[in-house]
């Protein structure tokens, strides 16, 4: 699909699928109306409730009429007009429900090669554990991390800097900060918080392999 991102706030990424005439996690209304320059809007995306993600929303209704505003609806969301929840599809993306971040956190799973998730997983690392606990994120993370390799990864912020600070604080690694998308197969091998089963990176952690090194690379990343 194509994948028009655009940057809003300081760090934020919004996405506008021209095809279908959808932009994802519009935190402000300004930027995003500045990429549509005048094209038109079917409806909006939303990954969770956070403000620097649906901050837009309200001001995206009032100029389209009509607009469709999805998200899970287990979090306020200002302006959302229809649910969604694990399993749902909408125009053949897959909806899956990978809580953590927080609690109504979406990722959307287009099959044919690309997957937005919002503030659940960026570029070598995950999001701050808000609303649910180190478990149900490492188990989003591990959902995530099975889809297929090539798949296209749209991040909701960049982090990619600090990211592969943390990262080379813990471990070697020849991955460069890059701009989205970075591929699911990339993550797998270089994303730390996707890693936390490994033997070898919970030895390094003095830890034991799953949820624990998860948690305890988590809690480091709080506070670097
Ligand atoms: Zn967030």
């Amino acid at each position: 699909m194509n994948v028009v991102p655009i940057p809003c706030l300081t760090d934020n990424y919004a996405y506008w699928l021209p095809e279908r005439r959808v932009i994802i996690d519009p935190s402000e209304a300004a930027a995003v109306l500045d990429r549509l320059d005048g094209a038109s809007l079917d409806a909006v995306w939303c990954t969770h409730h956070h403000w620097d993600h649906v901050g837009g929303v309200v001001e995206l209704a009032a100029r389209f009429p009509g607009l469709k505003v999805y998200g899970s609806g287990r979090r306020p969301i200002e302006g959302l007009t229809h649910h969604l929840a694990e399993g749902d599809e909408l125009d053949g993306v897959r909806i899956m429900a990978v809580p953590g971040h927080t609690l109504d956190a979406l990722a959307f799973y287009d099959p044919d090669g690309d997957v937005f998730v919002g503030d659940t997983m960026f570029a070598m690392g995950c999001g701050r554990l808000f609303e649910g606990d180190a478990a149900m994120m490492f188990a989003s993370l591990a959902r995530l991390a099975a889809l297929p390799p090539t798949t296209r990864v749209w991040f909701g912020h960049d982090y990619a800097e600090k990211n592969l600070a943390f990262t080379r604080s813990i471990v070697r690694t020849d991955r460069q900060a890059l701009p989205p998308p970075a591929t699911m197969g990339l993550e797998v091998l270089t994303n730390l918080f996707l890693r936390a089963a490994d033997v070898d990176l919970a030895a390094t952690l003095g830890t034991v392999p799953g949820v624990a090194t998860f948690a305890a690379l988590r809690r480091r990343r709080d506070h670097f």
